[in-house]
C-alpha cells in the first residue's frame, strides 16, 4: 500500500512510512482494542509524526475502515486521506503533521481516561527528531507527573530527520536515560520485530504506575535496499523503474 499510492499519487515521505511499518502493523494487528471506529471505548492511537500516514493509512485498510476506492484517491481532491492524517477520516482521531505536538494531545486523553475511570489506554508514536522539540518534554513531565500508566508512546529511533542525521542536527544520545530521567518507564526494542513490539506495547504498568516509553531501533526505508537509511527518500517521490524494483524487493520478503 505505501508504495502503490505514494508511487500513483507521486508523493514522498515513503522513508518515515516504511520506518514505522512494523510498529504500526504490531499496534492494529494485536495491540489496539477499537471494536468500532466509534466506540468512546476504543483505545487511542496519535500518530504524532503524521507524515508517514500511509503507514496508518495500510493499517486502517487491513481493518477495513478504507476501502480500496478511497485508498485510490489517496492525495486525491476533496479526499479525507491527505499526505497527513485528517479528522474526520474513519479510525484517524486526531489530525497530526505540525511536529512535536502528538504527546500533548496523547497526554490530555489518557489524562481523560484516568478521570473518567475507564479502562481504555492511549498509543502515541513519535519520531526521533520531535524529541528535539521542547514540547514534547513539557508532556513528558506531565505524564509522568499524573502516573499516567494508561499512556504508551513508542518513538521511531531511526536516526534521520528531513535533511540530516539526528546526531549531526541535535544530538538526542543518551535517549532512553533522558526518558528514564522524566519519570518513564524506558525500554530498548527493535522497531521491526513485531512480536517483541507487540508484547512490550500490550504489557502495561499498574494504575498509578509509569507511563511507558518505546526506544524502537529502526530502518529509514526499510525493506527497499535502496531507500535505506538514505536522507534523501524522506521526501523524494518513486520514479517508474524504482517503484517496479522497490516492489520486486517487497514482494521477496513477504
Ligand atoms: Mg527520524
Amino acid at each position: 500500500v505505501i508504495l502503490d499510492q505514494s508511487y500513483r499519487a507521486r508523493v514522498g515521505h515513503i522513508g518515515s512510512a516504511l520506518s514505522v511499518a512494523d510498529i504500526v502493523a504490531a499496534l492494529y494487528g494485536r495491540v489496539i482494542r477499537i471494536p468500532s471506529h466509534k466506540d468512546p471505548e476504543r483505545d487511542r492511537f496519535v500518530l504524532s509524526k503524521g507524515h508517514a500516514a500511509l503507514a496508518l493509512y495500510a493499517a486502517l485498510h487491513l481493518r477495513g475502515w478504507i476501502s480500496d476506492a478511497q485508498l485510490n484517491r489517496y492525495c486525491a481532491d476533496g479526499s479525507p486521506l491527505g499526505v497527513h492524517p485528517e479528522f474526520g477520516q474513519e479510525g484517524v482521531d486526531f489530525a497530526t503533521g505540525s511536529l512535536g505536538q502528538g504527546l500533548s494531545m496523547a497526554v490530555g486523553c489518557a489524562l481523560a481516561a484516568k478521570w473518567d475511570k475507564s479502562e481504555r489506554r492511549v498509543f502515541v508514536l513519535l519520531s526521533d527528531a520531535e524529541c528535539n522539540e521542547g514540547s514534547v518534554w513539557e508532556a513528558a513531565m506531565l505524564a509522568s507527573h499524573h502516573r499516567l500508566s494508561n499512556l504508551v508512546a513508542v518513538i521511531d529511533v531511526n536516526g534521520q530527520q528531513a535533511l540530516d542525521y539526528t546526531h549531526r542536527v541535535v544530538d538526542l544520545r543518551p535517549l532512553k536515560d533522558r526518558w528514564s530521567a522524566f519519570g518513564w518507564d524506558a525500554v530498548d526494542v527493535d522497531g521491526h520485530d513485531t512480536e517483541e513490539l507487540a508484547s512490550l506495547m500490550q504489557e502495561s504498568n499498574p494504575p498509578g504506575g509509569s507511563p511507558r516509553v518505546l526506544l524502537a531501533r529502526t530502518v529509514c526505508g526499510k525493506g527497499v535496499s535502496f531507500m535505506e537509511n538514505e536522507i534523501q527518500w524522506h521526501y523524494l517521490p518513486l520514479s517508474d523503474e524504482q517503484y517496479s524494483q522497490a516492489l520486486h524487493e517487497m514482494e521477496e520478503t513477504v
